[in-house]
């Protein structure tokens, strides 16, 4: 186990109320320890109703919040139900997850996607990119096709790279118990790299994470992959104990 630096990124999706400060009040606790131990950078990505309070009341450097989307369009504008990057920045949010398949099975496109970062990016966010085949593609074959499409119709060329962080998560594996087989995610995962390498002309090195039914239990099989940066955790983060023996676990 080498101590390059690994991210826990928590996703809420649509849970959470003002009383669920004391998760991220215990992960914070647990983070501020686990830091002197090891390269760990831990972010909770919590509904926008939840986001300013949060912030406000947390006041720490060991744990940055984020939030699950974002419009668009760049500030205000007629869009009723929406929230925009800017606004979402001055709420207090660090992190952004765009093009989380949830979303995509809505109709979010490669191309509004990429229209999302351009306005994250805009405002300084992170982004944490999702990426991933449904089964029905893996079984033809084209999960390969399929990610690259994904990051070339949704990056530009002139985006802020080093302020994207990429996250596997293939469909079916969300919210499903069902994990990749090792091998085959070992190689997904520097595909992705690979891709990045050469669709940006870069000797850069990109972050990509893993995301789908992590737990507990399953993450000791995710250790022997060194190319994983970290990892998207969705279910698992809505409870501190789960999430920080994910974590725990991760480093036995
Ligand atoms: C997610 O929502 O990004 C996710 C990975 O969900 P889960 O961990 O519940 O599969």
């Amino acid at each position: 186990m080498t101590n390059k630096l690994k991210y826990f990124i928590g996703n809420w999706k649509m849970f959470g109320d003002i009383g669920s400060f004391k998760i991220i009040y215990k992960i914070n606790q647990f983070s501020s320890k686990y830091r002197k131990l090891y390269k760990i950078k831990i972010v909770l990505c919590v509904p926008n109703t939840l986001i300013y309070f949060f912030k406000k009341k947390l006041k720490s450097k060991h744990l940055s919040l984020g939030v699950q989307n974002c419009h668009y369009h760049q500030e205000s504008g007629p869009f009723t139900g929406s929230i925009s990057a800017t606004m979402l920045k001055n709420a207090g949010a660090e992190y952004v997850i765009l093009g989380h398949s949830e979303n995509r099975s809505e109709g979010e496109t490669n191309n509004l996607i990429r229209k999302k970062i351009t306005s994250a990016l805009n405002q300084k966010l992170n982004v944490i990119f999702c990426i991933g085949e449904t089964y029905k593609e893996k079984n033809k074959g084209n999960t390969f096709s399929i990610l690259r499409k994904q990051i070339k119709n949704s990056l530009k060329k002139n985006f802020s790279l080093n302020k994207i962080i990429f996250a596997y998560e293939p469909v079916w594996a969300i919210g499903t118990n069902k994990i990749p087989k090792i091998k085959e995610l070992k190689n997904t995962i520097k595909f992705i790299k690979n891709e990045f390498k050469k669709i940006f002309k870069t000797k850069k090195s990109a972050i990509v994470l893993y995301g789908g039914s992590v737990n507990p239990k399953n993450i000791c099989l995710f250790s022997s992959i060194s190319e994983i940066d970290g990892f998207l955790i969705g279910g698992a983060s809505q409870s501190s104990k789960k999430f920080i023996d994910i974590i725990k676990n991760y480093y036995k």
